[in-house]
């Protein structure tokens, strides 16, 4: 018989956590200068930060809606990419597009609609990051070419607003062919005297900023946004460099001529309609002689030369 007994108790098991009484997704901490904010003031604020002006990623179908003045009609939402060389890495490229569409409810990683920014018909392609990164595959190539074709034969202005992480891997070569095929395109809508405004979110990279998301009349981008095109990392093993702070930020590209503006999402939209007016996009025909005549003063004096004011009708 043992002088000691030392009675051993069972580890106990960790107390439940108490459940939270407030419903998850209600409240969203800033991740510049974590407050915390209601998701609510969040959405009517534009998804920016009300303290810091940290813009949030918003998706496609949001991007539509803070664009456009009302309704849009969408084109081409059914494209589905038919997996071209049955590629798998850690999943099948399959499973990951069924996920994306379970995740998003679109086909791909683009919309393209049609509506009235600030009332000029416009045509816009919004990049979904939550599809595979708003990767570039075939559908999203050729989405936007239809796109660009469309403004051309409508003689539309067009805005893409680029989310993405470049071209997309699983569908190899077909996806670097995409960008020859919309810049040929943009070349076209080019010569046709339409505008095209970029706009450049947080992030837009490898073939997306190769490609397209450069080629603007006017390139916009929202402030401390990710634009590049390879990482970091990649370019400093390759140059054996050190890169300087900010490299690939909005604001750097500002500063080194490769963007043109930086604009608040806040004031995205104005800015957008006031450049497309400026660059002599479709305006609404006015009803009466009357009314065009007071119209035609603030039109000449929104363009310095008055011949920018009529270029699509040259075309
Ligand atoms: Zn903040």
């Amino acid at each position: 018989m043992a002088w000691f007994k030392k009675t051993r108790k069972p580890m106990s098991a960790p107390a439940k956590e108490k459940a939270s009484r407030v419903p998850e997704g209600l409240w969203v901490k800033c991740p510049d200068c974590s407050n915390i904010i209601y998701n609510k003031d969040l959405a009517t604020n534009l998804s920016v930060c009300p303290k810091c002006a940290h813009h949030f990623r918003v998706s496609a179908p949001e991007r539509l809606r803070m664009l456009f003045d009302g309704e849009w009609t969408e084109y081409d939402k059914d494209l589905v990419s038919t997996d071209p060389l049955l590629f798998t890495d850690t999943k099948p490229y399959k499973a990951r597009l069924k996920a994306g569409i379970a995740n998003t409810g679109l086909k791909d990683a683009v919309i393209v609609a049609t509506g009235a920014i600030d009332g000029i018909q416009t045509i816009v392609a919004a990049m979904e990051y939550a599809f595979i990164g708003g990767s570039m595959g075939v559908v999203v190539g050729e989405k936007i070419a239809r796109a660009i074709e469309r403004a051309l034969a409508e003689k539309l202005s067009l805005v893409i607003v680029c989310c993405s992480g470049g071209a997309r891997m699983m569908e190899g070569a077909l996806s670097l062919m995409q960008m020859a095929k919309i810049c040929g395109a943009l070349a076209r809508l080019d010569r046709a005297g339409l505008p095209y405004i970029a706009v450049l979110t947080d992030p837009t990279t490898g073939g997306v900023t190769a490609s397209f998301a450069m080629l603007g009349d006017l390139n916009i981008a929202e402030p401390k946004a990710l634009i590049g095109f390879a990482g970091p990392r990649v370019i400093e093993q390759t140059i054996r460099q050190k890169l300087p702070e900010g490299f690939q930020t909005s604001e750097f590209l500002l500063e080194k001529g490769m963007i043109d503006a930086i604009t608040d999402r806040r004031e995205l939209k104005g800015v957008i309609a006031r450049a497309l007016r400026f660059m002599g996009a479709a305006q609404p025909q006015p009803v009466s002689l009357a009314e065009s005549a007071v119209a035609l003063p603030t039109d000449a004096a929104l363009a310095p030369n008055p011949e920018a004011a009529r270029l699509p009708s040259q075309a």
